[in-house]
């Protein structure tokens, strides 16, 4: 994943170094620039929040409003009964009031009879007023109701943006934290490098192959004295990122966490990573097989046992199990990565059980030959 081509010297290692160095820049710009898209859509969403907060209290003030004219149209309903009532009682229909009060009764009633006329008109055209009113607060509802649904929409659709950028942060970080402990494993292993080419009086552009001693072996055996094959190597469908990925190596499980994992061959320690947020703690060591030049990896290690380096044999406990913890993204439980690759420094990996007498998938074995 960083590695693109075998390094084959130590000035080599140094350029790689560098190209890290230059990937992590790069991804702390983008980091940056995320951030601020983030912060962008949040002050957004903030500002549709507070304006549907605004327009919903509108919305409360409008309904008081109209609660307020009906009840006052109520009132003036009741003032109009009153004097309506009053004119009935006033007017001609009781006939016999006209006879006993005669002209002055008479008179007096074309005069209360045109007030209350008039009153009645005047509250009419009140009332009329008020229900237009309520009119104009129905129709701003609504109106006010298709503006807070615009703006919920629209902070739907920031949601789901800013939930995308979450994703892209949170890979973004993860890449961020595996090149920073990549590079740093890089340092240890080109200081180590430094160090022996140094003592072998090597020039730096001179191989790795020349300058570094690495024991020979015979033959590869198993990393772990029992266990069952979890995942093969191949194209999978990943169980924590549910993708199609290939799978670089062979998971064993079968053992808790803290059982001993040794070196599947003579060799030495070439490269230590710290909790890659993909493959935890990680050793690789290099072998020369039959001749032939390896790497092996050991991934998602609870502890290690060995540093940068280090000569190891087929019965050194390089480390224990781990990966039960829940500390790197790509392990569901307690199990041992085993990867193999060609070459000291090579980044391609082959199918360890054509190296390694391993089972099939589900298959279990006891014994490390
Ligand atoms: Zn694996």
């Amino acid at each position: 994943m960083i590695y693109t081509a075998e390094a084959k010297s130590l000035k080599q290692l140094r350029d790689e170094l560098k190209r890290d160095e230059a990937r992590q820049a790069q991804l702390i710009a983008e980091q940056r620039a995320k951030q601020k898209k983030i912060d962008a859509a949040e002050s957004e969403i903030a500002n549709l929040a507070s304006e549907i907060n605004s327009k919903e209290n509108k919305v409360t003030e409008s309904r008081k409003k109209i609660r307020q004219l009906e009840s006052d149209i109520k009132e003036k309903r009741g003032e109009i009964d009153n004097l309506l009532s009053f004119l009935q009682i006033s007017n001609g229909e009781n006939l016999y009031l006209e006879y006993v009060f005669e002209a002055k009764t008479f008179s007096d009633f074309i005069y209360r009879s045109a007030v209350v006329e008039q009153l009645t008109q005047y509250n009419n055209d009140l009332i009329n007023d008020m229900y237009e009113k309520i009119e104009n607060n129905k129709v701003l509802q609504v109106q006010l109701k298709e503006e807070i649904n615009s703006s919920e929409k629209a902070i739907e659709s920031l949601e789901k943006v800013l939930k995308k950028y979450g994703l892209d942060m949170s890979d973004l970080a993860s890449d961020q934290k595996d090149i920073k402990a990549d590079i740093r494993a890089r340092k240890v292993e080109i200081a180590e490098y430094e160090r022996v080419y140094k003592e072998n009086n090597c020039k730096e552009d001179q191989e790795i192959t020349e300058c570094v001693d690495v024991p020979p072996a015979g033959q590869f055996v198993r990393p772990l004295q029992k266990g069952t094959i979890t995942s093969v190597y191949g194209m999978r469908y990943h169980p924590t990122r549910h993708v199609y990925t290939m799978h670089n190596g062979v998971d064993i499980g079968g053992n808790g966490t803290g059982t001993s994992v040794y070196a599947a061959a003579a060799g030495r320690v070439n490269k230590i990573v710290n909790r890659s947020s993909c493959g935890g703690n990680m050793v690789y060591i290099q072998h020369t097989v039959s001749g032939t030049k390896y790497r092996t990896v050991y991934m998602h290690l609870h502890t290690m046992n060995v540093k940068v380096g280090d000569i190891v044999t087929a019965n050194t406990v390089i480390g224990t199990v781990g990966g039960g913890e829940s500390y790197d993204r790509c392990s569901t439980g307690a199990h041992l990565h085993f990867g193999l690759l060609k070459g000291w420094e090579g980044s391609t990996y082959y199918n360890p059980a054509n190296y390694v007498k391993l089972p099939g998938k589900g298959g279990r074995f006891t014994g490390r030959y």
